[in-house]
């Protein structure tokens, strides 16, 4: 555990030099301030996300998981699960790592993609996720801001049918840190759109926009990695001449600190509260 937080500690300082020379050179919103609101609550889920969060989904990836590969690999008497998933040869499996590191991106982005929009959509599912969109001022590390509830509905949709259709489960455990460096660097006060590719791969400015509360960038831009997810389904905002300027949620407040924030979507609200969109549910 000491070795964990030291790790922890260890890698919030690097990556604070790194971002902060990135951010300073490059800034989306030019002034930021680093000690913006929110920072300490932040700086808690940095490590409340790793020692909590992802045990919780690691646990509930594996009561879905395990079912689905005990009957997937039914007959492999002696053999241990993780033995018999390693043996387990499907023509998914077969194809070379390149072509199915491909695959499981785009598997992953898709299906990350639709968990992603049904947290927005629907309004009990909203009241996790707002915690994530919560942020002001976005920066680096704003991305750590995900309620374990959220954490925990995505992570057991993308696991699930990886195992069911016979992936290499290995290339899964190489993908996570790299996902996560990935989605921390997304959410940076960076003005980078990356010109020709904005269209494949997620940039900060493409991820930002789905973080804003001008309407025109609410309820846009759901995938991850794959911003043509967003064209295909019709969600896009993209502008080539601007950038977002404010960040935040519509219509209600998400108070500060770790633990308020932990309890935020089963508090009691009024009858009418807000949606994703800051409107108001008409009366039945
Ligand atoms: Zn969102």
């Amino acid at each position: 555990m000491i070795a964990r937080l030291a790790a922890l500690v260890a890698v919030l300082a690097v990556l604070s030099v790194v971002f902060g020379v990135l951010e300073a050179r490059w800034p989306s919103i030019r002034g930021q301030r680093r000690r913006r609101p929110g920072l300490g609550t932040d700086l808690a889920w940095w490590f409340w996300n790793p020692l909590v969060n992802q045990p919780i989904a690691f646990v509930g990836v594996l009561l879905v998981v395990v079912p689905i590969a005990l009957v997937v690999t039914a007959g492999g008497d002696g053999a241990t699960l993780k033995e018999r998933l390693e043996a387990r040869e499907t023509w998914l499996s077969a194809q070379p790592l390149w072509l199915q590191t491909v695959q499981l991106l785009v598997l992953f982005d898709l299906i990350g993609y639709w968990s992603h929009r049904g947290f927005h959509r629907i309004e009990t599912l909203w009241r996790y996720h707002a915690v994530h969109h919560s942020s002001v001022e976005l920066d680096w590390l704003s991305a750590v801001r995900v309620h374990p509830v959220n954490e925990l509905g995505t992570r057991v949709l993308q696991a699930a049918p990886i195992v069911l259709l016979g992936y290499d489960t290995s290339l899964v455990a190489a993908f996570v840190p790299l996902l996560t460096f990935y989605a921390i660097g997304l959410h940076a006060n960076l003005r980078w759109d990356f010109g020709w590719f904005r269209y494949v791969i997620g940039s900060p400015v493409y991820h930002r926009w789905h973080h804003t509360t001008e309407l025109e960038g609410l309820d846009r831009n759901f995938a991850g990695m794959f911003p043509w997810l967003d064209i295909v389904f019709g969600t896009l905002y993209f502008p080539r001449d601007r950038q977002p300027l404010e960040f935040g949620i519509l219509g209600d407040v998400v108070p500060t600190g770790l633990l308020r924030q932990l309890w935020y979507p089963w508090r009691k609200r009024p009858a009418a509260a807000p949606g994703p969109d800051g409107s108001v549910p008409a009366e039945a």
